[in-house]
């Protein structure tokens, strides 16, 4: 947590040596203490917490912390109207009846998506209708919204994904012409730009995450916010019906006051960290072999997303590369990442396709989803924790990708005589 790396000081010489023997097969793991810890202890954060522990505000909650939390977010975002909530998922779930979802309506999101997401739509009684993904970084192809459009569909759920920004103008456009509303999932993307705005307002409604592994952690909890007054207001209605069962807690305002005012730095330093792996990644695209040349798409089956430019700029919450075996010999995605998990790195699974695990009596498609199911079996995401690690931490991440590829045949090998049981299984549909 305590480095302040600039770009030039993080050109670490990343050796590779070859008899390196991968932890899966008994070697030394290259990070021994498995990946970094989250959240992050931080003296602003026990100060915070100490007060509400000291001031006995910790067991309320519409505290002044709340407020003050609130009125951050509301200024980071520009709007209004900011409701903070137990979790991301009650802000997604609040959000759509926010927009006026009933049972009956469909709703559009991304084939490739949060679970929760799915599970809010369906909450409402309201059908999900997924479209396919974009080929590049599997964010929610706008071309294939237009074509999900129709009478019934009520809203339409864009989610930031793996630093994967989508193509909001270009969404606001389809939307506007349809006179259909957006919500804006920024779980995973606090503070990142979208073509020049904040995540989150080229929505109708934003919502934000403070679960567990999230960028900005309360343990749990989460916010929606929007500038439009009438969606606010059906918000308020549902949350102060009867009991007022969504809130955020001074507790957990408390832990997220500080984070909040972190937050920018601390995306700037992923953003930093994540370019120096991109180019890693390129340049290490194979052995150090005289007079031999392969591009990353040929030698490498590992491709990192690309990271937006110019007036956007992604937050990195679990970064996402597509990973595809070309050879039979070749290790399977979740044996790979089995095998970058015992080197203590997480380079994990991303999530599972929504149309992959769900009975298709419950959602439409629209279009054949191919690149949905092809990040289904093909996605990896690695953990951001690391990426506030110093340059030695990140300069693991490569070395031991290289450790796994130079041992692929004999960890494949492995797999098939004694590690069939560790593989990950397919979850069932339900
Ligand atoms: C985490 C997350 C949510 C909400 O999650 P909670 O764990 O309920 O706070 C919603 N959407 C996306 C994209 C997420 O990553």
């Amino acid at each position: 947590m305590s480095t302040g790396l600039t770009n030039s000081q993080r050109r670490p010489a990343v050796q590779f040596v070859n008899s390196d023997r991968p932890a899966i097969l008994g070697g030394p793991p290259v990070r021994p203490s498995g990946p970094p810890a989250w959240p992050p202890t931080d003296p602003a954060l026990t100060t915070t917490l100490r007060e509400t522990l000291l001031d006995g505000s910790w067991g309320r909650y519409h505290g002044e912390r709340c407020q003050r939390l609130q009125s951050l977010l509301a200024e980071s975002h520009q709007v209004e109207h900011v409701v903070l909530t137990c979790s991301g998922t009650a802000a997604v779930e609040l959000a759509l009846r926010g927009l006026g979802v009933v049972a009956g309506d469909e709703v559009i999101l991304s084939a490739y998506d949060f679970k929760g997401n799915f599970q809010d739509v369906l909450a409402l009684g309201a059908i999900p209708v997924l479209v396919d993904i974009c080929p590049d970084d599997w964010s929610l192809d706008v071309a294939q919204v237009a074509a999900a459009l129709g009478p019934k569909v009520k809203a339409i759920i864009a989610s930031h994904l793996h630093g994967a920004i989508v193509e909001m103008p270009a969404l606001r456009a389809i939307a506007d012409g349809a006179g259909v509303p957006i919500l804006e999932d920024a779980c995973q993307a606090p503070l990142a730009r979208v073509h020049g705005r904040t995540a989150g307002i080229w929505g109708d409604v934003g919502v934000l995450s403070f679960g567990g592994s999230k960028l900005v952690t309360a343990g749990r909890g989460g916010a929606v916010f929007t500038r439009r007054a009438d969606i606010a207001q059906r918000i308020r209605l549902h949350v102060l019906r009867g009991n007022d069962a969504y809130p955020l807690s001074e507790l957990q305002g408390a832990a997220l006051i500080p984070q909040w005012e972190f937050l920018p730095e601390w995306n700037q330093r992923r953003s930093v960290a994540v370019e120096w792996l991109r180019s890693e990644f390129t340049k290490s695209t194979a052995p150090p072999q005289a007079g031999v040349h392969h591009t990353t798409e040929s030698a490498w089956e590992l491709s990192p997303f690309p990271v937006a430019s110019g007036d956007s700029g992604s937050a990195f919450y679990k970064w996402g590369m597509r990973y595809e075996s070309r050879e039979a010999d070749r290790l399977t995605r979740n044996q790979f990442a089995i095998a970058v998990r015992a080197e203590g790195i997480a380079l994990d699974p991303g999530l599972r396709s929504l149309h992959k695990i769900h009975s298709a009596r419950r959602f439409r498609t629209a279009g054949d989803l191919s690149e949905a199911t092809r990040a289904d079996a093909g996605i990896l995401t690695l953990h951001h924790p690391v990426l506030l690690g110093d340059e030695s931490d990140l300069a693991q991440i490569p070395a031991a990708i290289h450790k796994i590829r130079t041992h692929a045949k004999e960890i494949r090998e492995w797999f098939v005589t004694e590690g069939r049981s560790l593989e990950l299984g397919e979850a069932g549909v339900v």
